[in-house]
C-alpha cells in the first residue's frame, strides 16, 4: 500500500510555495505582480469630470453614504495629468468628444476608462440623435461598462470593483506602458456638421468617389396647378 504525501494546506502560501513550519508566521512569499497590483488597485485616482445626469450619481458615490475612500479612490483630481481613471458619466455629445479625447491623451499611463450609464456606453435614450455619439468606445478604449440610466451608486461601486479585478490580472512584464516604443496618442476628432474621426480618413476617401458617381436624384415633378378659390362676394366676410 502506498501513501501519497500531500503538503499541509496551511504550509503552502498564496503563491503556491511550500514553507518550513518555523517560518510560517514570519515570512510571506508572493509575486512582484501581486504586490505591485495591490498598491495600484487601492490608489486609483478618478478625474473630477462629469457630463450629464449620471454625474450626480457619481457625486453621490463619492459622498459619505457610499464612501469611495474604502477603495482608495476618493481623491478626485481636477487635472488629467494626475488622474488614473476617467469615469465618463453622462451623455457624450459630438461637441464634447474632442475634449474627452484630448483629456484622455493628457492622462499619464497607466490609465483606465469606465463608461458609466447607457448614454456613455451606447448613446442611451439619445442614440443616433443629431448631436450624440453612439458610445464613447468608438473613440477611446473602455475598460469597464456600467449599465443603467442612471446607474445607482452601488452599480458604480461594482464597476470600480471590476476595474480592481482587471488591475489584479495585469502583469508588470506585459503591460503596454512598460513596452518599448511610444504609445501613440488618439487623434482628436474634428467637429463639423458631422464629427469626423481622423482614423477613418482612408474609408472616407474610398467612399467619396463612389458617392460622386452615384446618379443624381430625379428632379421633382412640377406641382399641379391649384385652382384659385372664387372671391367671396362683397359684404359676406365672416
Ligand atoms: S444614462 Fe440616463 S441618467 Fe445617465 S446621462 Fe444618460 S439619460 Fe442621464
Amino acid at each position: 500500500m502506498t501513501t501519497e504525501t500531500r503538503p499541509n494546506a496551511s504550509a503552502v502560501n498564496n503563491a503556491g510555495y511550500d514553507m518550513p513550519p518555523e517560518m510560517r508566521q514570519n515570512v510571506a512569499i508572493t509575486t512582484l505582480d501581486k504586490i505591485w497590483n495591490m498598491g495600484r488597485r487601492y490608489s486609483v485616482w478618478p478625474m473630477m469630470f462629469g457630463l450629464a445626469c449620471c454625474a450626480i450619481e457619481m457625486i453621490c458615490t463619492a459622498a459619505s453614504r457610499y464612501d469611495l475612500a474604502r477603495f482608495g479612490m476618493e481623491v478626485m483630481r481636477p487635472s488629467p495629468r494626475q488622474s488614473d481613471l476617467m469615469i465618463v458619466s453622462g451623455t457624450v455629445t459630438k461637441k464634447m468628444i474632442p475634449q474627452i479625447v484630448r483629456l484622455y491623451n493628457q492622462m499619464p499611463e497607466p490609465k483606465y476608462v469606465l463608461s458609466m450609464g447607457a448614454c456613455a456606453s451606447g448613446g442611451g435614450p439619445f442614440k443616433e440623435g443629431y448631436n450624440v455619439v453612439s458610445g464613447v468606445d468608438q473613440y477611446i478604449p473602455v475598460d469597464v461598462y456600467v449599465p443603467g440610466c442612471p446607474p445607482t451608486p452601488q452599480a458604480l461601486l461594482h464597476g470600480l470593483m471590476k476595474l480592481q479585478e482587471k488591475i489584479d490580472g495585469e502583469s508588470i512584464t506585459k503591460v503596454r506602458w512598460y513596452q518599448k516604443g511610444e504609445i501613440p496618442a488618439i487623434p482628436v476628432p474634428i467637429l463639423g456638421p458631422d464629427i469626423i474621426d481622423p482614423r477613418d480618413y482612408a474609408l472616407i476617401r474610398e467612399a467619396k468617389p463612389a458617392a460622386a458617381q452615384a446618379p443624381a436624384a430625379p428632379a421633382a415633378a412640377p406641382a399641379a396647378p391649384v385652382a384659385a378659390a372664387p372671391a367671396a362676394p362683397a359684404g359676406t366676410a365672416s
